[in-house]
C-alpha cells in the first residue's frame, strides 16, 4: 500500500442475522462498542439503516440516533430487509428507496445523499429509481465477488463510475481471493494474514470496507430477552433469533460464531494498521464531493 489511499467504513444497521430475524441484539449491544471504537480512533463512517428498524420501537430509534450525533453519515439501507430488491418491480422499487429517504431525513434532519440495497442486490433500475428519487451515490455493488446472484457485481468496475447521473462506490473486493472486503472476512482469515495480503496485492484508490452491528454478536446468546420490534407488517421472513440460528444452517453458525472482543480487536487493529499505512478515513458523501470536484 502507498501513498494516501482513501478508505470508507460502512455499516449496514438492520436486525439479527442479516435482517433474517426479528431481533436487534446487534444493534442494542454491539452498535454502541462499534461507535466506541469509532470515537476512540477519531475515524469517520457511513451508516446504511434500515427504515423497518425506525418503524419499530423506541430503543432502537435511540440508539440510532446516537449514530448522527456523533457526526456520522446517515444513509439508506432500504426500508424492508427481507424483500429481493433485485427481483422488484420499478414502481415498488422506487418506493422502498424514497419512503426510506423520506423517513431517515425526518428523524435525523439532513439530507440522505447514499443508498445500498439490502443483501447488496441490484437490478438494471436501480440506478433509475435512485437517480428519481433524490439521491447521489449508492455503495451496493461487490466488484468481482464471488458470488454471483447475490452480489450481482461479477463484471463491474472496482473503481467508482457513473450510472444514470448516480455515482456508484463499489465494496471493495479482497484483491485475487475475491472476498468482499468485510469486517467478518477480515477477522476469519486474521488481521495479520490481512496485512500480509494488502502488502503484497495493490488495493484501489478508495475503498469500501462493510460490517453490521450482528457481526460483533458472539452468538450464544438464548431466548428473546431484548426487546423485539412489534409486528410491523412488513415481509413474511421474521424469525426469532434462535429460529433464524437454526434455519440459517450449521456452516453459517459456524461463521457467526465469534467472539465479540476479537472481531473488536480486529476492527481495532484494522483501524490502526490503516492509519499508519496513511490512509485516509473519509464518509462516502465526501468521495462523492471529492469525485465531483474532479469532473
Ligand atoms: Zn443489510
Amino acid at each position: 500500500m502507498v501513498g494516501k489511499r482513501i478508505i470508507a467504513i460502512t455499516v449496514d444497521v438492520e436486525t439479527d442475522w442479516g435482517g433474517r430475524a426479528e431481533t436487534i441484539y446487534g444493534i442494542d449491544k454491539e452498535l454502541p462498542i462499534i461507535l466506541n471504537v469509532l470515537k476512540t480512533e477519531d475515524v469517520p463512517a457511513t451508516f446504511f439503516i434500515s427504515g423497518q428498524l425506525l418503524m419499530q420501537n423506541k430503543t432502537v430509534k435511540k440508539v440510532i440516533l446516537k449514530i448522527a450525533n456523533d457526526g456520522h453519515e446517515i444513509a439508506s439501507h432500504g426500508m424492508n430487509h427481507n424483500l429481493n430488491y433485485s427481483g422488484l418491480s420499478y414502481n415498488k422499487l422506487f418506493k422502498q428507496i424514497s419512503e426510506s429517504k423520506r423517513l431517515l431525513e425526518n428523524i435525523f434532519q439532513e439530507e440522505v445523499i447514499g443508498f445500498r440495497s439490502p443483501q447488496c442486490r441490484v437490478n438494471k433500475d436501480l440506478y433509475k429509481a435512485l437517480s428519481q428519487a433524490g439521491y447521489k451515490y449508492d455503495s451496493s455493488v461487490v466488484s468481482k465477488g464471488i458470488f454471483p446472484g447475490r452480489y450481482s457485481g461479477v463484471k463491474t468496475p472496482i473503481e467508482p463510475f457513473v450510472a444514470n447521473g448516480i455515482l456508484e462506490i463499489p465494496i471493495t473486493t479482497i484483491p485475487h481471493l475475491r472476498m468482499p472486503l468485510g469486517l467478518l472476512w477480515i477477522n476469519a482469515m486474521g488481521i495479520e494474514t490481512f496485512k500480509f495480503i494488502s502488502k503484497v496485492m495493490n488495493f484501489t484508490d478508495i475503498s469500501v470496507l462493510y460490517l453490521h452491528p450482528f457481526d460483533l454478536l458472539f452468538k450464544k446468546i438464548e431466548g428473546n430477552s431484548c426487546p423485539s420490534p412489534s409486528a410491523d407488517g412488513f415481509g413474511p421472513l421474521r424469525w426469532s433469533f434462535s429460529e433464524a440460528s437454526k434455519r440459517v444452517g450449521v456452516i453459517v453458525n459456524k461463521w457467526y460464531n465469534f467472539k465479540t472482543a476479537n472481531v473488536v480487536n480486529t476492527f481495532t487493529e484494522l483501524i490502526k494498521y490503516l492509519k499508519r499505512e496513511g490512509h485516509r478515513f473519509l464518509q462516502l458523501r465526501d468521495i462523492y464531493e471529492n469525485c465531483l470536484k474532479k469532473t
